[in-house]
């Protein structure tokens, strides 16, 4: 792998960089407070075709490589990870999957509106009852004539509120676990479908996240993404992708812990010097460094795995993995450079440390991630 960015690659980099500056940092503070994101952003970042990237052009998509979406990603996390959230599942969970998995008929009826931000969409897998086991979910989608009713419930819904299309998994045979699973797409304003905006989150608290409730909700039988019975491969599939766009943003939270920990310690005077002088607090800082640079360089291995076409679900889990943990850590280095100051939010710190928490929740689990990576490397499934 060539460490080298092209031209193209530094300055997609750099215009994701210029925006963050401009139309995140000096909002997202607020937005954690009013628990909103502004929903303008939606937009700008289809403007810039930020919603698209990876997508072929030939759907709305701005093409790029999975390298560029990722240096995309870390900068748009670097600045709040509520809105990095809202690309990586639009984007990232449900139009990429829906490029990869769909018909002719339904790329071209969604791809071009989530691409510009015309749309949103998000991913229905979770349930109030099943979560790192959703094999076994419960929603159901019964076949009646050339349409399916479904009726269930989802949870945790990231986007479900903003959304304008639901992926969302139900069982459709009566096999057990993930064998009787099928992916569809939903119009978010389906008859019968109802959303309620889950409040009082540790973090990512300017993002949307929902539960929703399916009672009767009838689509047609096109409205299958993939075979019957695939759904859960459908769901993989873009988790496997999706694992490494959460560990981008989680790079993009050390990194902005690394940021807020240098420029404080280089201000913040204690026993007649900067603190920066201070051994131990140059050791939180390094710490801080070097959890930033290994999960950056264990992200890019996946893009690059995927641009070369190579399998790269396990390297995904061990970016996910490290990156989250990382991000916690990082945000938590920077929090104690910050000493009581960081304990308030006028400085960016404890806002980094609630974001960097849900990373090792979701996707995945930590322990999940840690499952998938032994059963890579033993042959044995200890689910
Ligand atoms: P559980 O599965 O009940 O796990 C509880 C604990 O048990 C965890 O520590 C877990 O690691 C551990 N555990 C479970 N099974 C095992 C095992 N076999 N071995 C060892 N330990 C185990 N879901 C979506 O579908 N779409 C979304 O957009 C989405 N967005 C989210 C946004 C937020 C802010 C949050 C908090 C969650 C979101 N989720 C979403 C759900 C998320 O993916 C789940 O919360 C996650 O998979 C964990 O499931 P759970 O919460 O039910 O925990």
């Amino acid at each position: 792998m060539n460490l080298e960015l092209s031209e193209e690659q530094e300055a997609v980099r750099r215009l994701a960089r210029e925006f963050t500056e401009r139309e995140i940092v000096p909002y997202a503070a607020e937005w954690d407070r009013a628990e909103s994101v502004d929903r303008a952003i939606v937009k700008k970042l289809g403007d810039l075709g930020f919603l698209g990237l990876t997508v072929p052009e030939e759907y709305g998509g701005s093409g790029g490589d999975h390298l560029a979406y990722v240096l995309v990603t870390e900068e748009l996390g670097r600045g709040d990870s509520a809105v990095r959230g809202i690309v990586s599942v639009s984007l990232g969970l449900v139009a990429k999957t829906l490029a990869a998995w769909g018909t002719e008929e339904q790329k071209r009826a969604w791809l071009p509106r989530l691409c510009s931000g015309e749309a949103l969409g998000c991913f229905g897998l979770t349930e109030p009852g099943t979560g790192s086991d959703a094999g076994s979910l419960t929603t159901r989608a019964v076949r009646e004539g050339d349409a399916y009713v479904i009726s269930g419930s989802k949870m945790f819904i990231t986007n479900g509120t903003w959304a304008d299309v639901v992926l969302l998994f139900a069982r459709t045979g009566d096999e057990p676990g993930h064998r009787g699973i099928s992916a569809f797409l939903v119009p978010a304003d389906a008859p019968g479908l109802t959303r309620r905006e889950v409040h009082g989150k540790l973090g990512l608290r300017g993002q949307a996240t929902a539960e929703l409730a399916l009672d009767g909700v009838r689509v047609p039988a096109s409205a299958m993404l993939g075979p019957e019975g695939k759904g859960f491969s459908v769901a993989m599939s873009a988790l496997a992708k999706g694992r490494m766009s959460v560990a981008a943003g989680c790079v993009g939270i050390a990194q902005a812990a690394l940021d807020a920990a240098v420029s404080y310690a280089a201000q913040r005077e204690q026993f007649g010097k900067p603190i920066a002088h201070h051994q131990l607090v140059q050791e939180l800082i390094a710490d801080i460094s070097v959890d930033v640079d290994a999960a950056r360089l264990l992200t890019w291995r996946v893009a690059d795995l995927i641009d070369r076409g190579r399998p790269f679900a396990t390297e995904s889990s061990t970016a996910k993995l490290f990156a989250s943990e990382a991000a916690v850590r990082a945000a938590s280095n920077a929090l104690q450079v910050h000493g009581g100051y960081g304990y308030i939010d006028e400085y960016p710190a404890g806002k980094l440390l609630r974001d960097a928490r849900v990373m090792t929740l979701y996707e995945g689990t930590s322990q999940i991630q840690k499952l998938l990576i032994g059963r890579a490397r033993t042959g044995v499934s200890a689910f």
